[in-house]
């Protein structure tokens, strides 16, 4: 589905590239991984395998919400479709807001008022024949994770369908990507019992939802009602198919002008929120929204301002997707919002990575979070317009990773925020150019090779402390420094075909590693090794400076084993600074180099090290020339 709203000129890209030798021998792969290859759903060059299958899944789903109580009330038809070479004899559920249930795993801490009886499955049915949940042999719940045992369901082709009912109490406080935002307000996520992903590297996804790691997703097909009070509107993942239905005629209006404007217009505005005058006066209006996407989330609100523009996303097919802001008046910063989001979209889009945005709308709801949705985000307000730009940018980079991807947030998460956080460090300073974005390279040069410091391969289900650096700016870095020693052509070039390789099939980190291998002609095993695998830390040093007859040679080591560039700086006589650049290719075999400056002037000193050059010593990247 996604890849027919991509511009065919890209397309090509992913059957232009000569093969490659591997050296698959350096890099260790798991035995689960290793059983892909064999059984050939995945290519050893970093493409899927003639055997590749994803299984599917439809959602028709009524939800009712009432803001005053807080209760919501769902029903919901799931159609499953195996594709899978396996006949399945269970299905597992993840039923998320189980979160908030008494005696529920968890690796957050939540307000004891947010505790409840979790998710209340009032029936369910497996293809029409009801299920006794009291059962345990048939229905076993743990925590999040539900499942439940199905009359064998054939391989290639068989389907089975669900039923079923359920209502839970929205958390009022302990917001944790979902939850009231105000009185008013609600951002309402992870909310119904979603079929858990079965795929060819580890069968059923049953990694329970604890609060810290995000979820595992895979495309399915939604056709949503939502039912909110009158005066709510409803913000949702995918298009609002009945907008006569629950909009007041001069919104309907607005909202029209604003899809054929490329600055954002107020179709909420104030007076609207003064007058009640939004939605129909029904005492519930019910909202439909249709997509394919990985998830569906929505919010709602009666007293939020919403911004709307359209922009071109594609220049093959002209193509415009709507950026909209959801917020509070009294947010002053959110204004800007609507500015931001079109900026990353547009650049996304055209520049980085350059693939045209997939969805037909990005709205960014303000919100009581820093996390994103297909189609939405939930962004807190924020106090400095630096905080506000490079939320932005982070969150909607996730667009991207993981959701055209679909990776496997809760097991490789550096798949998602690496790319994220390489996203804002990229695009924040082209919204405001005074913005040097260091956001996690202070931790980096603080933390790495720290005793509890692990390899970034390792699956984010197995560690705790680590999660910020594995997940964030350290595979970011590695992205940062692998542009830089391809070129940037190339290394466009490269993410181009993995991304267009690997949409909506849930790569590894392994098809990563040989599809940018493959893509590049480059075999970066030696570097993959060095940064995902080993344990270890960054660490250059000047060792010393030698006149020449031309100028300066200096000495740099790298005392650690993480591969850094060079920046080297000279600082001289007449206050004048010469620059000597090298990729980390000068560390693939040797862990000592020197770098030569030509000048006639007497050199100061010299420093070593920009702020994307993580180094857990800097004390020893500076040489003063004594005189
Ligand atoms: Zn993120």
């Amino acid at each position: 589905m996604l890849l027919k709203k991509i511009s065919g000129l890209i397309l090509f890209l992913v059957c232009c590239y000569t093969a490659i030798a591997q050296d698959t021998t350096q890099l260790y792969i798991p035995r689960n991984i290793q059983k892909a290859y064999d059984a050939g759903t995945r290519n050893i060059n970093g493409t899927p395998g003639k055997r590749f299958w994803k299984n599917y899944s439809e959602y028709y789903i009524r939800v009712k919400f009432n803001p005053k109580t807080r209760k919501i009330e769902g029903e919901q038809n799931i159609t499953y479709y195996n594709n899978s070479p396996d006949t399945l004899r269970q299905l597992v559920f993840r039923i998320a807001p189980n979160h908030y249930q008494k005696g529920g795993e968890r690796n957050k801490i939540l307000e004891p008022a947010d505790i409840g009886d979790g998710v209340k499955i009032e029936s369910l049915s497996v293809n029409a024949d009801p299920v006794n949940t009291a059962d345990d042999k048939v229905y076993k719940q743990e925590g999040t994770i539900t499942k439940l045992r199905i009359k064998p369901l054939a391989p290639h082709g068989g389907r089975i369908t669900v039923q079923m009912k359920w209502n839970y109490t929205l958390n009022k406080t302990s917001h944790e990507r979902t939850g009231m935002i105000d009185e008013g307000t609600a951002f309402i996520a992870y909310f119904f019992p979603r079929i858990t992903v079965y795929d060819d590297l580890q069968g059923w996804d049953d990694f329970p939802y604890l609060g810290k790691q995000e979820t595992y997703f895979d495309n399915a097909f939604f056709n949503v009602f939502i039912s909110v009070p009158k005066n709510y509107m409803v913000w949702a993942t995918g298009d609002l198919q009945n907008p006569t239905e629950v909009l007041q005629p001069h919104i309907l209006k607005k909202w029209t002008t604003a899809l054929s404007s490329d600055v954002p217009v107020f179709v909420i505005d104030s007076a609207d929120i003064a007058n009640r005058a939004v939605t129909l006066k029904n005492k519930f209006n019910t909202f439909n929204f249709k997509t394919t996407a990985p998830d569906f989330v929505f919010a709602t609100s009666n007293h939020y301002l919403w911004q709307v523009r359209n922009i071109l996303v594609d220049s093959v097919t002209l193509r415009k997707a709507a950026i909209t802001t959801a917020f509070n008046p009294a947010h002053i910063d959110f204004y800007e919002v609507n500015d931001f989001s079109a900026k990353t979209i547009q650049t996304m889009s055209f520049d980085f990575p350059g693939i045209s945005y997939p969805y037909s709308h990005l709205t960014v709801v303000d919100g009581l979070d820093q996390m994103e949705y297909p189609m939405m985000i939930n962004d807190n307000p924020t106090s400095t317009r630096f905080d506000g730009i490079t939320l932005t940018t982070h969150e909607i980079f996730h667009q991207y990773f993981p959701f055209l991807m679909c990776t496997n947030q809760s097991k490789y998460a550096f798949m998602d925020e690496g790319w994220a956080t390489i996203g804002e460090w990229y695009i924040s300073p082209l919204i405001d150019t005074t913005i040097v974005d260091d956001y996690g390279m202070p931790q980096t040069n603080r933390d790495m090779g720290q005793d509890w410091e692990v390899p970034i391969i390792t699956p984010t289900t197995e560690i705790s402390k680590s999660m910020y650096l594995n997940n964030y700016p350290k595979p970011a870095l590695t992205f940062l420094y692998v542009w830089d020693m391809l070129g940037d052509s190339l290394f466009r070039k490269s993410l181009k075909h993995y991304i267009i390789t690997w949409m909506d099939k849930s790569p590894s980190p392994w098809d990563f590693f040989f599809c940018m291998n493959e893509a590049s002609g480059v075999n970066l095993n030696w570097f993959w090794k060095k940064w995902y695998y080993e344990f270890g830390y960054p660490d250059l040093s000047i060792t010393k400076a030698e006149k020449t007859t031309g100028g300066y040679k200096v000495t740099i080591i790298s005392k650690g084993n993480k591969p850094v560039p060079i920046n080297l700086y000279a600082t001289l006589a007449d206050g004048t600074e010469l620059k000597q650049h090298r990729t980390v290719e000068v560390w693939k075999t040797q862990n000592t180099t020197e770098v030569e400056f030509i000048t006639s002037q007497k050199v100061k000193g010299f420093k070593l090290g920009d702020v994307y050059d993580a180094d857990v010593n800097k004390a020893d990247n500076i040489l003063k020339v004594s005189e």
